[in-house]
């Protein structure tokens, strides 16, 4: 019997439960996965205590948890390492060990999506935002090996950090968000990765698609709304598109592979997740 979990604040309304039992049973395993919030008034080592007493198999961590977790840990995966970040944390005979499952996952949305990507290394590919989940996007496109990756950001100081991560193999220019609308039309992928674009925030797309490739593959890993301003736009252009929710599936798959070592297929809940979503 998995005991699996998520903490964070605020998660009331997190998805993570309906993937995790889905993985659950499509993996034919018996367990449960529970949401232990922990507000901003609460005693977040007291909690944490709490939850170590629970001996649960595994857990996520979401905002804005994901680096107040690390003293708490035994050891972290080197990714995790590297992003200073964890949203991931297996029980190993009582050991907490802590990774981050945003680029892995990521990648393996897109190339679920788009096998053809990946044929040859030299695409050209940017990166729209430096937050978090861009740091761990860039950082595990730089592992697989794509040579070209630019990051466009407000604050450029945050690119050229994350930039510092790809050094060895990867060519990255930095721009302004201006100037990469100036220069989309270069790229093969185009990966919308700030919070613009969601419900809560700003519904206006980050930047202008004038010069968009129909070629051009735009991501947005915003998934609510389910299809962003920033897609509809890129697809009424002829552009192929991904949805962010899928990004959310594979990664949720990535971290129940950790848990318990099973990687059930998630093409099929793509839609299944859609209608969550939708409330249908
Ligand atoms: P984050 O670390 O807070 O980074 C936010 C990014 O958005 C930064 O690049 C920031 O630019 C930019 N930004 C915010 N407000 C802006 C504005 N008004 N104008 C221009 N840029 C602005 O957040 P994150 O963790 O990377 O997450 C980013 C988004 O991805 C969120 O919407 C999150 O829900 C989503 N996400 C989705 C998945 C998934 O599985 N699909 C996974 C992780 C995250 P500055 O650096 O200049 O502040």
């Amino acid at each position: 019997m998995y005991k699996l979990g998520l903490i964070g604040y605020p998660i009331q309304h997190s998805l993570s439960p309906w993937i995790h039992e889905r993985l659950l049973q499509k993996a034919e395993l018996q367990g449960e996965y529970c949401l232990f919030e922990i507000t901003p008034e609460d005693d977040f080592k007291e909690k944490v205590l709490e939850l170590k007493e629970k001996q649960l198999d595994g857990f996520n961590v979401t905002v804005p948890y994901k680096e107040k977790i690390i003293p708490y840990l035994n050891d972290m995966d080197d990714i995790a390492k590297e992003m200073q970040a964890v949203n991931t944390v297996v029980n190993e005979n009582g050991r907490w060990v802590g990774y981050n499952t945003d680029g892995i996952g990521y990648v393996r949305s897109l190339e679920n999506a788009y096998p053809d990507l990946f044929e040859h290394l030299n695409r050209k590919i940017m990166i729209l935002g430096a937050g978090g989940a861009a740091r761990g996007i860039y950082y595990a496109l730089t592992k697989f090996g794509f040579a070209q990756i630019d990051i466009a950001n407000r604050t450029q100081e945050k690119a050229e950090d994350i930039a510092k991560l790809g050094k060895d193999n990867t060519k990255t220019k930095i721009f302004t968000i201006e100037e990469a609308s100036r220069h989309l039309d270069e790229y093969d992928l185009i990966i919308q990765t700030t919070s613009i674009g969601m419900k809560s925030v700003d519904l206006k797309p980050i930047i202008q698609l004038n010069r968009l490739n129909p070629e051009t593959i735009m991501s947005d890993i915003v998934y609510q709304p389910i299809k962003t301003q920033i897609l509809q736009d890129a697809q009424r252009l002829g552009a192929r598109i991904l949805l962010g929710h899928t990004m959310l599936l594979y990664q949720a798959q990535y971290a129940f592979e950790i848990w318990t070592g099973m990687c059930p297929d998630v093409k099929e809940m793509e839609h299944e997740l859609l209608a969550v979503m939708e409330g249908r």
